[in-house]
Parts: C-alpha cells; sequence; structure tokens
C-alpha cells in the first residue's frame, strides 16, 4: 500500500543504513503467522485450519522515498469442531496484546520515549530508523507497557544513539561483525 510522501527532515543517519533496516523488515513481509491454539469461546482443542485471514496484519510501517510502505504478516485463521467459532491462531510470538505494531517496533517506541518526548520520538523513529508510529500511538504503548524491562543499551549510528536491542533483533548476532559496523565498546559507526 503507497501513499503520498510524507514530509522527512534532512535525515540524521545515512539513507543506506535506512535502506539496510527496511531490507531487514521486509523480509517479514508475508510471512505466516499464528500458532494453534484452544478455542478462545469453548477452550476445545478440536480445531482445524481455516485459510488466512483477508487483511494481513501490520507488523512495521515504513517511510520510503515513495512513501509509507506497510509489512504485513498473513495470519493464520482456526476453527473450532466444537462450536464452529472461528478465530485468529497464537500471534504472541509476533505481537503483544492490544498493539498494532509488532514486539520490536513497539519495544523501540518504549526505548526512545524512556529519555524523548512522544513528538521527538516519532520524529527519530522516522529520521533514524525510517519508520512511522504516530505520537499517539507512541504515548499508548510508552503508557500501557511502562518502562521497558529489556537492554537499554545504545549503539551509536552516525552520531545517533539508537537501541542496541532492536537493531539485534534486526542484524541478529552478526552485528558487532558486521562490515558495516566497527564497534568497540559499545560504539559504532556506520
Ligand atoms: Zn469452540
Amino acid at each position: 500500500m503507497r501513499e503520498p510522501a510524507p514530509k522527512v527532515p534532512d535525515p540524521v543517519v545515512p539513507s543506506q543504513f535506512i535502506r539496510e533496516v527496511h531490507d531487514r523488515l521486509r523480509q517479514y513481509d508475508g510471512m505466516r503467522a499464528g500458532e494453534e491454539r484452544p478455542c478462545p469461546g469453548c477452550s476445545s482443542t478440536s480445531t482445524r485450519k481455516n485459510g488466512y485471514q483477508a487483511a494481513g496484519k501490520t507488523f512495521a510501517r515504513l517511510v520510503t522515498d515513495e512513501g509509507f510502505e506497510e509489512i504485513t504478516l498473513e495470519v493464520q485463521q482456526y476453527e473450532c469442531k466444537s462450536c464452529g467459532r472461528s478465530f485468529q491462531g497464537d500471534l504472541s510470538e509476533f505481537f503483544y496484546d492490544d498493539c498494532a505494531y509488532a514486539r520490536p517496533v513497539v519495544d523501540l517506541c518504549r526505548f526512545h520515549a524512556v529519555d524523548e518526548s512522544y513528538q521527538a520520538v516519532e520524529r527519530t523513529l522516522m529520521q533514524c530508523y525510517g519508520l512511522q508510529v504516530d505520537r499517539d500511538t507512541i504515548e499508548r504503548y510508552d503508557e500501557k507497557r511502562g518502562e521497558p524491562t529489556e537492554s537499554r543499551e545504545k549503539i551509536d549510528v552516525g552520531g545517533s544513539s539508537l537501541s542496541l536491542p532492536f537493531l539485534a533483533f534486526l542484524f541478529g548476532e552478526s552485528l558487532g561483525n558486521s562490515a558495516h559496523f566497527a564497534v568497540s565498546s559499545h560504539r559504532a559507526l556506520w
């Protein structure tokens, strides 16, 4: 889904870095999610797969040169053989309850909300990661989920302090050894 390009201020970090972040996130686009679980209506475990939800579930929203780009997962539907109810599979691997975006994105919002205003977090996400999350959503995540319990370690990319947990999620164990990063004492140059 493409929409008109938002007005993007001069990027703080190199656009090459943001393209890498986008490419990593695109690996989730179209991925199938929804583990088997008991029927939420009658708790029966006698269920059968029942196709995929018509609309995918948003994982992240990218801000590209061409506009917004949704990364969405395909959600497996199940039907209960006992009561006939149709329901989504278990998405807890990727999503917190009642959060529109995926766990890493929610965690990223909370990471930056510790020492930035919600407006500043919205800007940081766009300028440093090429991600769109509006400030009201960031506030909701912050208030609902409270202080992040994950690592608060930061990594320097082009002079900006970014979330090491988020980049580790994207780039995995190779982060410290990646040709793109020169890391020493938790500082890195892109
Ligand atoms: Zn049932």
